[in-house]
């Protein structure tokens, strides 16, 4: 643990700031080299991120506020929504030809904003509700808690993990502003039956938001590469707006994510305008009001320099890497895949009780390779979950390798068996009656050295093994697992003070 004080007495030479950083840094995960199947997207391209580093730098402090003052900005956003949009479906010659769109900071202010204009598109509806698969990203719980809409979930098949577009049809009430389709949901790479969802939420008069985040920038290059990608863009009749995160599969560096409408007057209730205040007037697409030129020039410089053709390669690459990787599991005794993979992810669960997947999570994790689990749900099983990006692709028969020797391990180990006393004291939680005390009781007894880690220089604030804070989480009720992970990480984000 690095101890930096934030504001120095006095200020340090350049190379030692950086090198301080790239000290923090050294303990991250790693974002290159296809061992970290989520959170970083690494297309392997060799001097890619030189190119976007310069072109972040070039628009670092320029200022999305104000278009008509930062004209380079407007131009770059409108750039990547064009492509956005003829990407997904739209533009001139389409059945979409009047598609826009804005640019935001990530998929879950797309989807936010997704919410906001459905909402405020029917200022007549006073307890608006939107209808989703419970497989939808957990962004839309979000809007709707930011934004008081109403989620009415709809369960999956637990073959197919697909709800049944009956069932969607059936959740629709007449407070409805909103009906949701993901392409695919992240949890488990499926994609939904768009066509049949989006048919009736136009026969009801509601608007369908595709959650593309995920698979926006990857599916229509399988498409063009043969693979049986089936229609989820706007070539489908009643779907009014997509959501595409640059920051994903178009390889872009963080921050940067477009939300697309099929038309001008479905975007307008997205903007928030005020001019009833004695400064300057207020036009804001999205939520932020300042925002960094950064990132959108970063994006702008990964598109130009890819190309089409980038693109099509590296799907190529990852889809190979996809298949790999799903013969890999099927070749694997006591794995499943839970769905066939039609997009960029491999999802699997265990169908031997035997073998626990959080503590094989923690085993792959032991030999430098980080998965995401993911923990039992209404009837759906315990899963780990796989981003695969084009960086995976040359590393496959190494992870094939590794899997066989941490799933040994694995049946070695056993099943966590939570110690009695701990089991006791999750069960008697409610979320009402946590306190510091039980809260800091829970933490040590789970091994989290949370709080101390405030104190820099001492433990380790999360251990590296994870299985029985995962088997304990799974035990209670999705209340009580929320308090929990919020007092948790409200330990870990304490001030750092200065000591000189
Ligand atoms: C990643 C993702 C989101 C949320 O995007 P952020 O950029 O993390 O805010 C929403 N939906 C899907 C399907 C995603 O994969």
């Amino acid at each position: 643990m690095i101890d930096e004080a934030g504001l120095p007495a006095h200020g340090l030479p350049a190379e030692r700031v950086l090198a301080g950083i790239r000290a923090l840094r050294s303990g991250d995960r790693p974002t290159h080299g296809g061992r970290l199947f989520a959170y970083v997207y690494d297309p392997a391209v060799p001097g890619l991120d030189e190119l976007t580093a310069a072109a972040h730098a070039e628009s670092a402090h320029v200022n999305g506020l104000d278009p008509t003052a930062f004209p380079s900005l407007l131009a770059m956003e409108n750039a990547l929504v064009g492509a956005a949009a003829q990407l997904l479906g739209g533009g001139p010659g389409t059945a979409a030809p009047d598609v826009v769109g804005s640019v935001t900071g990530g998929g879950t202010e797309s989807l936010i904003l997704a919410v906001k204009a459905a909402r405020d598109a029917h200022p007549e509806i006073t307890e608006p509700r939107i209808v989703m698969p419970v497989t939808a990203h957990a962004a839309f719980a979000k809007a709707g808690h930011y934004l008081r809409v109403a989620v009415d979930m709809v369960p999956v098949s637990a073959e197919t993990l697909r709800p049944d577009p009956a069932a969607i049809a059936a959740a629709i009430r007449p407070e409805t502003v909103l009906v949701v389709a993901s392409a695919p949901g992240y949890a488990h790479g499926v994609i939904d039956p768009v066509t049949e969802i989006a048919a009736v939420a136009a026969d009801a008069g509601v608007r369908c938001h595709v959650d593309a985040c995920f698979g926006g920038w990857a599916l229509p290059w399988l498409r063009r590469l043969g693979e049986p990608v089936p229609a989820f863009d706007f070539a489908v009749p009643g779907v009014t707006s997509i959501s595409v995160d640059l920051h994903k599969y178009a390889y872009a560096p963080k921050g940067v994510s477009i939300l697309l409408h099929r038309d001008p007057e479905l975007r307008k209730p997205q903007y928030f305008v005020h001019a009833d205040w004695p400064g300057y007037t207020m036009i804001n697409p999205v939520i932020a009001s300042t925002r960094s030129g950064g990132p959108i020039a970063a994006a702008y410089a990964t598109l130009r320099h890819l190309g089409e053709e980038g693109y099509l390669r590296l799907a190529a690459v990852t889809r190979d890497a996809v298949r790999e990787l799903a013969d890999v599991v099927r070749a694997t005794g006591g794995l499943r895949l839970v769905a066939e993979p039609e997009s960029t992810v491999i999802c699997f669960t265990a169908t031997d009780p035997e073998l626990d997947l959080f503590v094989l999570v923690d085993e792959l994790a032991a030999r430098g390779w980080h998965t995401q689990p993911q923990l039992a749900y209404a009837g759906l099983p315990r899963t780990v979950h796989l981003t695969v990006t084009a960086s995976v692709a040359p590393v496959v028969a190494k992870f094939g390798g590794d899997l066989a020797d941490a799933i040994a391990a694995t049946r070695a180990a056993g099943p966590v068996k939570l110690p009695a006393e701990l089991l006791t004291l999750a069960r008697s939680l409610t979320p009402e009656g946590l306190t510091s005390d039980l809260v800091a009781g829970l933490a040590a007894g789970l091994g989290l050295g949370l709080g101390e880690a405030a104190d820099a220089g001492s433990a380790e604030p999360v251990p590296d093994r994870m299985a029985v804070v995962n088997t304990m989480l799974e035990e209670v009720p999705a209340a009580l697992q929320e308090r929990l992970l919020m007092e948790f990480v409200g330990l870990l984000q304490r001030p750092t003070w200065s000591h000189d």
